[in-house]
């Protein structure tokens, strides 16, 4: 009998995937087929072919990305800051190995160099073979690979950057330590005087500790700071937020102009990402 895969199960002859949110959740998907395994040096690395998401990224047993919805959150974790700052010339990229979000980047012009920091080789390599709708052109001459670990990248880089994308996966092994405050630092260094950062901040539902951390140590740094929400349906909960830290002050949202080939993404949504629900308001401002 073929050895499964890690995190994959045969339930009556059907293979499923259970995501091992937390105690009492347990996210589980029907699997078609394994594209790709392997185990890196950072970490157990899959491409699944699921009945409903497509092909998803499966990293140590959790979903990073789907073809089906990858790009909701990679729209939304580029086209926010990268329309909020004047014109972008240089991006850097932590994490974002299935490269969706340096796609996005590579839809400005005025974007000269997108360098794209991941620490896994692999990530990148399998997500370009078996995850071309959310990989896409990832061949584009701007995007510059760094297979080097991002803190250590933002701690000695001598560039300075426009915007600064923190796609990283949860805050547990090697992305644990892009949630501190340190790393923050490095990029509040590495940013240029109108620069600005933005990270994924978790769920505000089901991580909720995690990302007023987050947006507790990003307002100890950055004199401005904005927190922007999206649904991403494979996600817990599926409302995400996304944080920014921005070394001057962010135009209004109304100010936002945006007319690229987008899925998810347009000029209301861009506009209206802002608006936050009651309680996550509530949240912030005890916080503040
Ligand atoms: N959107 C996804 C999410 O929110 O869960 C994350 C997508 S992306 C695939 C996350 C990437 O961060 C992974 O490829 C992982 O290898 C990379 N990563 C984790 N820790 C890192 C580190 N310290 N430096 C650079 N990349 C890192």
């Amino acid at each position: 009998m073929k050895r499964l895969p890690g995190y994959l199960n045969r339930i009556e002859g059907e293979l499923w995937l259970t995501e091992d949110e937390r105690e009492n959740l347990k996210l589980s998907y029907r699997i078609k087929d394994v594209l790709f395994e392997e185990k890196s040096p950072f970490q157990h690395v899959m491409v699944l072919d699921s009945y409903d998401f497509g092909p998803m990224l499966v990293l140590d047993g959790v979903v990073q990305t789907t073809s089906m919805d990858g790009h909701i959150y990679n729209e939304m974790i580029a086209h926010v800051p990268l329309t909020l700052h004047p014109a972008p010339q240089k991006v850097l990229i932590i994490g974002g190995g299935d490269c969706g979000a340096a796609n996005e980047a590579a839809k400005y012009d005025t974007v000269e160099a997108i360098d794209l920091v991941e620490i896994d080789e692999v990530v990148v390599r399998a997500c370009k073979s078996w995850l071309p709708e959310v990989s896409g052109n990832a061949s584009d001459p701007r995007i510059r690979y760094h297979y080097v670990d991002g803190v250590k990248f933002a701690a000695e880089t001598r560039e300075k950057y426009d915007v600064v994308i923190v796609d990283s996966s949860d805050p547990v092994g090697p992305a644990r330590q892009l949630f501190e405050s340190e790393f923050y630092r490095s990029l509040f260094k590495a940013l240029n005087d109108d620069g600005l950062m933005v990270c994924q901040s978790q769920s505000p539902i089901m991580h909720q500790d995690v990302m007023m951390q987050t947006y507790q140590r990003i307002g100890e740094l950055f004199p401005y700071r904005k927190m922007y929400t999206a649904v991403v349906p494979t996600y817990p909960g599926g409302l995400w937020s996304f944080t920014i830290g921005s070394k001057r002050r962010l135009p209004e949202p109304e100010h936002i102009r945006f007319s690229k080939k987008a899925r998810y993404a347009n000029e209301e949504i861009l506009r209206r990402c802002f608006a936050l629900p009651t309680f996550l308001e509530e949240l912030l401002a005890s916080r503040s």
